[in-house]
């Protein structure tokens, strides 16, 4: 396994991610399990007290637990040992104004999806990450599951020809009925003041879409059709589930089924690439196989971490096959690579790190265009539309 230089960790902070919070905990985790990060300091909550307590908790310094990301943002920055980069891990409403005043701040920055709500905000991100030399990256988390640089080596190879089908989907049924009446993590991701112009294709849609773009970088989309519904009616305008179609520039054809309402399925994500010759297929609830369906050949499984597989996926290895590996894995080998990404603008990198792939500004872009282009088509009626 490729490592960081564990004798100088980059001083991070984190924005939301409090006590409760859904994703706060997998992101201390990731950012911790290489000694790549070091947390430094951190505005925890909406509510300062409890954000403040929480930091304690946590083992921060009472001075750097703060109150909000405008107090730490200037008081680290007037720091000798000031963090370098922050997580933002709180509802989507805030990304844009915080992601832009970290910049600003000359911090690097690891964002949650959506990045923003518009591209014109996408656009003045990349702008001013390019301006600053700070990188952003953004936790497509599943996307750092070994089996996807299998598959992305697979395509890249030939091993499927020529690439026609790609069947995308994460249809959870976790909100089949209005459980955000008891439940404030959902409550926000259904209200478009917090949640932005879609729910469920921007929550849960844009994971299997950032995952088709690494396995398939040289697809382009042509144009797209999309239908969105609110079968918990008082979700409108924000829509419970969609479906969306999509041609590619190669003529290929893609649907992406995003859904909370699939009643029965836990997570319902998988990858399905139909090439000429053959398939392959994954499903993050069996995260270390990957199907690899030859036509007129018995169906095979592939197995992470075997010597069998190509050596790109093999770089991320922490334990022999077999041995089941799983999300917090995932995010470790994402926190990993944001860590190689920082640390060439440190000047910090061990050589060979440039190849490695990790949802950056760019896919932060791109997710919120494809959730801007769903709208447009679902919304003119569910209309094909020139992808723009
Ligand atoms: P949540 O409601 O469970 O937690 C949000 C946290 O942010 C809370 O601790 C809250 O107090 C805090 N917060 C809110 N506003 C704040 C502010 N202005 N300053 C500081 N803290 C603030 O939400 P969640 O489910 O953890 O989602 C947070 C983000 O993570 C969302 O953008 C969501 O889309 C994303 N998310 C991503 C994944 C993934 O797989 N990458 C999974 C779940 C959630």
């Amino acid at each position: 396994m490729m490592t960081n230089d564990r004798r100088k960790p980059i001083r991070w902070g984190m924005v939301g991610g409090g006590k409760g919070s859904q994703i706060g905990y997998i992101h201390r985790s990731a950012a911790h399990r290489d000694e790549v990060f070091a947390l430094a300091a951190g505005a925890f909550d909406i509510d300062p007290e409890r954000g403040r307590a929480f930091g304690l908790d946590l083992g921060l310094d009472e001075a750097r637990s703060y109150r909000d990301y405008a107090a730490m943002f200037a008081a680290e920055a007037g720091r000798a040992d000031g963090i370098e980069a922050v997580s933002i891990a709180t509802p989507n409403n805030t990304h844009f104004a915080i992601c832009k005043a970290a910049l600003e701040h000359d911090l690097h920055v690891i964002c949650e999806k959506p990045l923003c709500f518009t591209t014109a905000e996408a656009e003045e991100l990349k702008a001013l990450s390019e301006a600053r030399s700070r990188i952003v990256g953004v936790t497509y988390g599943y996307a750092g599951h070994q089996m996807i640089e299998q598959a992305r080596a697979m395509v890249r190879n030939g091993d499927l020809g020529e690439i026609r089908i790609v069947n995308l989907q994460f249809a959870h049924g976790f909100h089949s009925a209005a459980v955000e009446e008891q439940n404030p993590s959902t409550r926000w991701r259904v209200d478009p003041k917090f949640a932005g112009p879609s729910y469920v294709l921007g929550d849960v849609g844009t994971h299997p879409l950032y995952i088709a773009k690494v396995i398939l970088p040289h697809l382009k989309i042509r144009r797209l059709l999309c239908t969105r519904q609110s079968f918990v009616k008082s979700r409108a305008p924000l829509e419970d589930n969609a479906v969306t179609l999509m041609e590619y520039d190669n003529g290929a054809i893609a649907t992406i089924w995003s859904s909370a309402v699939n009643a029965g399925s836990m997570h319902g994500q998988k990858i399905r690439i139909v090439g000429s010759k053959a398939s392959i297929e994954w499903w993050d609830e069996r995260p270390n196989q990957l199907a690899y369906e030859i036509q007129g050949e018995p169906a095979r499984i592939l197995e992470r971490g075997m010597d069998y597989l190509y050596p790109e996926a093999r770089i991320d290895d922490r334990i022999g096959g077999g041995h089941p590996e799983g999300l917090f894995e995932a995010w470790a080998n994402l926190y990993r690579r944001f860590g190689f990404a920082i640390n060439r603008e440190r000047g910090l990198a061990p050589a060979g790190v440039e190849e490695l792939v990790f949802p950056d500004v760019d896919a932060g872009l791109e997710g919120v265009r494809w959730v801007e282009n769903c709208v447009r088509s679902a919304d003119a009626g569910g209309v094909w539309l020139d992808y723009r």
